[in-house]
């Protein structure tokens, strides 16, 4: 660990979290005390994509948006990479899951909108978030008022695809069929993770399961799942609609974010909430 990776702006406090790709910690920031998160890269997983990194991050910084963690700088120092990041203090959403168990479904729309609305935003830019799940949506705090905030968007571009594709392994319940395929890596994967994330909230548990990631894949690739009894029998035929229209196998037949947001199952839901886009 070098001494003053920062030019001496920043010091390294605590660590919040691990990932796959990354050690997460406090840093304050010493001019002000303003206190921030600090991703760590090993630079040894970006092999191969060292040229691009610049590049996705200067335009990750230009993303602003209330529910999307804000990067503010990256430092590059020996074999590693520093990303200062907004710091939020909520926990993540998959805690918060097991927790309750499940969601309501006006509590799950509200949150799936907030969602839709920053992936939207992204996807207008013309970024893909790519890795979105449990563990990827943070809550800005630890209270009822805490808003939803998506962590991580874009950063597996710059990640060696070996390494995306292992990580996808690690965790496959969320993962598009065309990134299983190695086919593709469109905008439509994260609505194929937001069908997932919808279907969890719903009724606490993940709709393509199985303890072999062969029987898994399989499933995924067949859009296998289903509605089952007698967990889903009081659950809407619209929120079921709208699951149906993202865990579409062909990605061109998947709803976008925008029909997402235009869906009943949203729509009637945040009624109150409308005037927020
Ligand atoms: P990876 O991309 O390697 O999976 P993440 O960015 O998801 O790493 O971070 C790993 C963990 O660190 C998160 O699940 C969360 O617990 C914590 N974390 C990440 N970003 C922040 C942040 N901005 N504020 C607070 N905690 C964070
Ligand atoms: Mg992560």
């Amino acid at each position: 660990m070098p001494r003053d990776p920062f030019g001496g702006k920043y010091e390294l406090g605590d660590q919040l979290g691990t990932g796959a790709f990354s050690e997460v910690r406090t840093g304050v920031e010493k001019a002000t005390g303003k206190k921030f998160a600090v991703k760590i890269i090993d630079k040894a997983l970006c092999k191969g994509k060292e040229g691009m990194i610049d590049t996705e991050v200067r335009i990750l910084k230009q993303v602003k948006h209330e529910n999307i963690i804000q990067l503010y700088e990256m430092y590059e120092m020996d074999n590693k990479i520093y990303l200062i990041m907004e710091l939020v203090t909520g926990g993540e959403l998959f805690d918060e899951i097991v927790s309750r168990g499940k969601y309501s479904e006006v509590d799950a729309a509200k949150i799936i909108h907030k969602i839709l609305l920053a992936i939207s935003y992204l996807h207008d830019m013309g970024i893909a978030h790519r890795d979105l799940k449990p563990e990827n949506l943070l809550l800005s705090e630890r209270s009822k008022s805490g808003k939803i905030m998506i962590s991580d968007f874009g950063l597996s571009k710059i990640f060696s695809d070996d390494e995306v594709m292992k990580t996808a392994c690690g965790t496959p319940g969320y993962v598009a069929p065309e990134v299983l395929q190695r086919k593709g890596y469109g905008k439509a994967v994260d609505l194929w993770s937001i069908g997932v994330i919808t279907y969890i909230l719903l009724c606490g548990y993940p709709p393509f399961y199985h303890k072999d990631n062969v029987e898994l894949f399989k499933q995924i690739m067949a859009g296998k799942y289903e509605f089952d009894r007698p967990w889903w029998e009081n659950i809407s035929d619209e929120a079921k609609d709208f699951i149906r229209h993202l865990l579409v196998v062909r990605p061109g037949n998947r709803y976008d974010a925008r029909q997402a947001l235009d869906h009943p199952f949203i729509k009637m839901n945040t009624v109150s909430e409308q005037t927020d886009r």
